[in-house]
């Protein structure tokens, strides 16, 4: 699927004294089938942005287009636009409410008309998909630990087999295990069923080792938007935000301070130990990971 945003703009309390203006003239286009990270600081207008993909947030100035179909036109069907774009909020475990794990994850795809054994079907093996297996599936989801509670939240969304899948702060708050966890599971059903995938984040750990492009928005402007590698070498303009960058591109880059002759766009541990191997051990060395 692909979502497009032409020179969209919103402001909260338009016209009173608390006016915030959170998106500034965002224009942004997200092709079919790609893995995209949108990083920016507290306050910077990420969730906003991302509310408007789904149609949750009317445009008040500019345009969205899903698929080409304009969220602002009356005849675009925007139950099928939110079935389509799944939107997984900040901390969604604070929408489960059901008293099974499967019937909380059921829940959509019955809304959606499927009846009640295809519903228990869809919502089992999205469940499967993040990791959970059956033996929680009885169990109430407010029982399990912080990390397996995200998860159900998360299949809640996957169960009604949206073709985007948009991820806000999916691993905000989950020990270095389970966020770990939750970024393989995500890669793989972005592999497994071709779906396309925006992931808001604020680990730039978490983005070096999964997204292929970086969308960086800073008070509510989209400031930078390239290949990852590309972003993470523009040190100084992301410290600037008070953003940072992974600590291995920051090793990196000390090291050619040092006057070591490594190259500094280098994202995961693994290129990391290559790279010093080669530069500084000689070629044809290897470092042990
Ligand atoms: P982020 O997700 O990047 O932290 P948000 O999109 O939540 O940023 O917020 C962007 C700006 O809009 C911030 O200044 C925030 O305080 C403000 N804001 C967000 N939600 C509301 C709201 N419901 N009412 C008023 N202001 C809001
Ligand atoms: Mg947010």
């Amino acid at each position: 699927m692909s979502i497009e945003t032409v020179s969209l703009s919103y402001t909260y309390n338009q016209g009173s004294p608390f006016e915030v203006r959170a998106l500034d003239r965002v224009s942004v286009k997200i092709g079919d089938g790609e893995f995209v990270a949108l990083i920016g600081p507290t306050g910077s207008g990420k969730s906003t942005l991302v509310q408007h993909f789904n149609g949750l947030i009317k445009p008040q100035s500019g345009k969205v287009l899903v698929d080409g179909m304009d969220l602002s036109d009356r005849r675009t069907n925007l139950r099928q636009v939110r079935r389509r774009v799944g939107l997984v909020f900040q901390y969604p475990e604070y929408q489960l409410f059901e008293e099974t794990v499967l019937s909380d994850v059921a829940f959509g795809p019955k809304n959606l008309g499927h009846d009640e054994s295809e519903s228990r079907e869809l919502a089992a093996a999205a469940l499967r998909a993040v990791g959970l297996d059956e033996s929680i599936f009885e169990r109430s989801p407010f029982d399990l630990s912080g990390g397996q509670m995200r998860r159900v939240a998360i299949a809640g969304v996957l169960a009604m087999g949206p073709g985007t899948f948009v991820l806000d702060e999916p691993t905000a708050g989950l020990d270095p295990r389970g966020r770990g966890d939750l970024l393989k599971h995500i890669v793989k059903l972005r592999e497994a069923k071709n779906i396309t995938v925006v992931l808001v984040s604020h680990s730039m750990e978490d983005v070096a080792k999964v997204a292929e492009r970086v969308m960086v928005i800073n008070r509510g402007r989209i400031e930078m938007d390239g290949p990852t590698k590309d972003i993470f070498s523009r040190v100084d303009e992301l410290e600037g935000m008070g953003l940072g960058v992974p600590q291995v591109t920051k090793l990196m880059r000390v090291l050619k301070q040092a006057g070591k002759q490594v190259r500094e766009d280098v994202l995961t541990i693994d290129e990391a130990a290559s790279e010093i191997a080669r530069a500084c051990l000689g070629a044809g060395s290897r470092a042990r990971v």
